[in-house]
């Protein structure tokens, strides 16, 4: 039956050949993080629906038209995150997190589900890297943000990638920008896509980030809201320009961004690329200073974004990033006859005492089966260990990668092995 041996549509295996990749990338994410103030927080996979629709707002498409929300065996109904800041948002007001010391800083790595048509670049279970701070209004924290989330491509090898940026203003000056928009959208309602002919009423902005080719093509020219900032939002703009510009760090101001959730004010921001397909939003986020009162907890402002792993290592690859080398061996020990076989089983346990990657046969095979399957790994050294071998208290280390074979001490082979790996790294 095919559906026991093909995953759901949307889904991805991470193979053990590659998952060495992705723990590269994860290792380096949180210890940037904790270099910027970030610690790791862990929410549940899913929470009560209501959460992500006032969160993320219901006038967006991930509510409208991709959460995956069921109802539980309680009758309760309950939705996979499609984001990580609601639920982040959530607990910090469960445990009272923003009555401790300002600003908190948190980030996570989480799966993150959505009911999208998958494509290169997206997916139904998707995975993010995403921080949030608590707390500061100022630019300099937005300022700070966007240079931490530099310093981790930059860390992780990752170029070309480009920041695009811009403001969405606040509740206020967002008013006046919505009439001149609605105004501009309901002259051309016709040749929007149902979903935003419904609301384009209650929420025009979401009609510009709309993915239907027809709301892109009937949006071009529509006014920009930098145009309709108010003086506190214009000011925290050109703050935040002059901070990235006094840190060397290049951007584009894009009045096109809008972001997809409907909680960001102020600064939004995105980092594109072009190697990646059609999908080339890395990551994108912003400010959000209405969020954490639209979900009952006092007016607090904040600002976070995310990244998608899955894009994030496709721009690693396309960046030539240099992955470690996540082999199986070091070192493989090749038992011949019983005695060298339980030789080679209680020496593995010792180098991996020390740290080697090491392996012996628990598959009954020739010496000669062994060494091929050593090879086959890609294993960096290979020793059988026979009987003349137990003898003589030695054995031949033979490497695997064209380098010279030596004679070595049985006693202390650990030790020597660790010493070789430690030279060869240099
Ligand atoms: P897009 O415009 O590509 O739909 P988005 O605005 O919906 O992105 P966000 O909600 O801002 O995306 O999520 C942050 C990041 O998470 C994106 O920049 C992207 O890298 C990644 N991401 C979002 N949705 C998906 C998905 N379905 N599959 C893979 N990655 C995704
Ligand atoms: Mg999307």
């Amino acid at each position: 039956m095919a559906v026991l041996t093909s995953a759901p549509r949307g889904t991805q295996d991470l193979l053990p050949d590659i998952s060495g990749k992705w723990r590269f990338a994860e290792e380096k994410l949180l210890e940037t993080a904790a270099l910027y103030g970030f610690r790791e927080i862990r929410t549940p996979v899913f929470e009560h629906t209501e959460l992500f629709q006032r969160g993320v707002g219901d006038t967006t498409d991930v509510v409208q038209k991709e959460m995956y929300t069921f109802q539980d065996k309680g009758g309760r109904s309950v939705t996979l995150r499609p984001e990580g800041t609601a639920g982040v948002v959530r607990a910090a007001l469960q445990h009272g997190l923003l009555g401790g010391a300002l600003p908190l800083r948190c980030c996570y790595l989480i799966p993150c589900f959505r009911y999208e048509k998958p494509q290169a670049g997206r997916l139904r279970e998707f995975h993010q890297f995403g921080a949030e701070v608590f707390g500061p209004s100022s630019p300099d924290a937005d300022a700070e943000l966007i240079a931490f989330c530099a310093a981790l491509f930059e860390r992780l090898g990752i170029t070309g990638l480009s920041l695009h940026i811009n403001s969405i203003g606040c509740p206020a000056c967002r008013r006046r920008y919505h009439e001149a928009l609605r105004a501009f959208l309901a002259e051309r309602a016709d040749r929007l896509c149902g979903t935003c002919r419904e609301r384009m009423e209650k929420n025009p902005m979401r009609v510009l980030d709309c993915k239907s080719p027809v709301c892109q093509e009937a949006v071009t020219g529509a006014p920009v809201m930098l145009d309709y900032l108010c003086e506190e939002c214009a000011g925290h703009f050109s703050g935040l320009r002059e901070r990235l510009d006094m840190l060397g760090i290049a951007y584009t101001v894009d009045p096109k961004i809008v972001r997809g959730l409907d909680y960001y004010t102020k600064t939004v921001f995105e980092f594109v690329s072009g190697a990646i397909g059609a999908q080339g939003t890395v990551l994108g986020g912003g400010r959000y200073d209405g969020l954490v009162e639209e979900l009952g907890g006092s007016p607090t402002p904040a600002l976070g974004f995310a990244m998608g792993i899955e894009r994030l290592v496709m721009q690693m690859e396309s960046s030539g990033c240099a992955f470690p080398e996540d082999r199986l061996y070091d070192i493989y020990l090749a038992g011949m006859g019983g005695a060298g076989r339980r030789e080679a089983l209680r020496l593995c346990g010792d180098l991996r005492q020390e740290g080697v990657r090491a392996g012996c046969d628990c598959m009954d095979r020739s010496v000669k089966a062994q060494m091929k399957y050593a090879d086959k790994t890609g294993a960096l050294y290979a020793a059988v260990l026979g009987e003349s071998e137990l003898e003589a208290g030695e054995c031949t280390l033979k490497s695997l990668r064209g380098g010279e074979a030596r004679t070595v001490r049985l006693e202390g082979l650990a030790d020597t092995v660790r010493t070789l790996l430690d030279e060869n790294k240099n």
